[in-house]
């Protein structure tokens, strides 16, 4: 792809609005403007008016034009916006124009590809561009906003340095062991290793919880029928959504809506109550409870502690184990417990009635899943970083396995590899890093 080309997309969402953006980006942005304004004069960074006319002259719009002259631009390119009143026809004549001009249509991300390729972000920061766009809540949209400051790249910082400077030692001992370099005894590197391997087991870590700040949390409801299931439902939305009724198998299929649960945003299934199914489409409803079970993040098992433990329950308290994660919840706590039940200690007593016990449900649920508890830190969201991260730990691992028994030169095949693989995370690129620190910190041949 030439980064000679200029090109051109319109940058506000589809449909009418009260502003359409076109934006230009490339190194005629300013004469491809200039071509279809009639040779309108720009100054960097000032709002310019001026008037769009069609090919006989006559006026379609009065837009605002703005200059952001390279390399002081989003993609570090000369860019100009078009702002002109969000009618399609009106922005479809604008590219069309442009593109007479000499400019291109865009590809899509191309604009953030362009900001990347010129250094005006890294991989990651590029990712919180769509990360930001795609923000459910304000928390989801300040933890992209805190990426696309380079939280990442600062995360990473430390542990990239520690191995930078491994493996800058471990070269300057191979290449200069005759300049009085000395070569690292097996323990002092085992113990680098180490390390370097436990900074980035905490970063990995993290994700545990930073993967539902990015993607959210599925979290499905369970049960035998009546438990009241869809009344906590509908109590955790805070509206009526699912209906409630004194009927056993009242919910036959998935009921699903999604709530933002102090920033985290929350998907919440209703499923159909877990018994013997009376009729074909029960059983099917049965069936996609136990698959949504399955494919939540957290079950809510909830049973009814009013009356007496069933069989139901009791298969239900059964498979749990089987869940990838679940919770105990003995709902109308506003009634009187009946004889029989012997839920474990971790069991959370509520009453959807009352709504008594929820804030706990909701705190407990955070804990389980976000034991970080979130804060402000920045932590890795990513599941692409995630995976770097791990490729990095398991090549680390292996080098520390192999210390004393091969040479040197075979354990930095491992230490290079573990060094791409943080370096993929942001894009960049360490060689250079390495021979600075070789010849900044060893004294060799002067
Ligand atoms: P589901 O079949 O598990 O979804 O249960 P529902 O939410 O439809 O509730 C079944 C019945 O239990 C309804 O009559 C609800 O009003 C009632 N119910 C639900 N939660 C509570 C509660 O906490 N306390 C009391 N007393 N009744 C409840």
């Amino acid at each position: 792809m030439a980064e000679t080309d200029t090109i051109v997309a319109v940058s506000t969402p589809p449909g009418r609005g009260g502003l359409g953006i076109v934006r230009l980006s490339g190194p005629s942005a300013y004469a491809v403007s200039a071509a279809v304004f009639a040779g309108i004069a720009l100054q960097p960074r000032h709002a310019t008016l001026a008037q769009y006319r069609d090919p006989s002259g006559a006026l379609l719009d009065e837009v605002i034009l703005t200059w952001f002259q390279a390399p002081h631009s989003a993609t570090a390119e000369d860019v100009v916006e078009i702002s002109a009143h969000g009618a399609p026809v009106l922005l479809d004549a604008l590219l069309r124009d442009a593109c007479g001009h000499g400019a291109r249509l865009a590809e899509p991300g191309e604009f953030t590809r362009r900001a990347f390729l010129h250094g005006r972000l890294d991989l990651t920061q590029a990712e919180a561009v769509g990360d930001l766009i795609a923000a459910h809540t304000l928390f989801q949209a300040r933890t992209a906003a805190r990426q696309l400051q380079g939280s990442v790249a600062q995360l990473l910082r430390p542990a990239h340095q520690q191995l930078v400077e491994l493996i800058a030692r471990l070269e300057a001992g191979i290449d200069f062991a005759d300049n009085d370099v000395t070569v690292l005894a097996d323990d002092a590197l085992r113990s680098a290793l180490t390390a370097v391997e436990r900074a980035l087991t905490a970063l990995a870590a993290g994700f545990e919880h930073g993967r539902f700040v990015r993607e959210g949390i599925r979290l499905a409801l369970l049960g035998r029928p009546n438990v009241g299931k869809s009344s906590l439902f509908n109590c955790l939305l805070r509206r009526e959504r699912a209906i409630v009724t004194a009927e056993a198998g009242t919910t036959r299929d998935l009921v699903e809506d999604s709530l933002d649960w102090d920033g985290i945003p929350v998907q919440l299934i209703d499923t159909a109550g877990i018994r013997d199914p009376q009729g074909q489409a029960e059983h099917i409803g049965i069936q996609k409870s136990w698959q949504a079970a399955a494919d939540a993040d957290l079950v809510l098992a909830v049973f009814d502690t009013s009356s007496p433990p069933t069989l139901e329950d009791a298969a239900l308290e059964a498979r749990l184990a089987t869940l990838p994660q679940a919770l105990r919840v003995g709902n109308k706590r506003d009634l009187p417990q009946a004889p029989g039940w012997t839920l474990s200690g971790q069991t959370l007593f509520v009453s959807a009635l009352t709504g008594a016990g929820l804030d706990a449900l909701r705190a407990a649920v955070r804990l389980r899943l976000l034991p970080a508890a979130g804060g402000e830190a920045a932590f890795i969201t990513n599941a692409r970083h995630a995976q770097q991260i791990q490729l990095a730990i398991d090549c680390l691992g292996r080098c520390r396995a192999a210390v004393g028994s091969v040479p040197h030169e075979v354990l930095l095949v491992d230490l290079y590899e573990a060094l791409h693989a943080l370096d993929a995370i942001t894009g960049q690129t360490t060689v250079e890093d390495i021979l600075g620190v070789i010849f900044s910190r060893f004294c060799i041949g002067k």
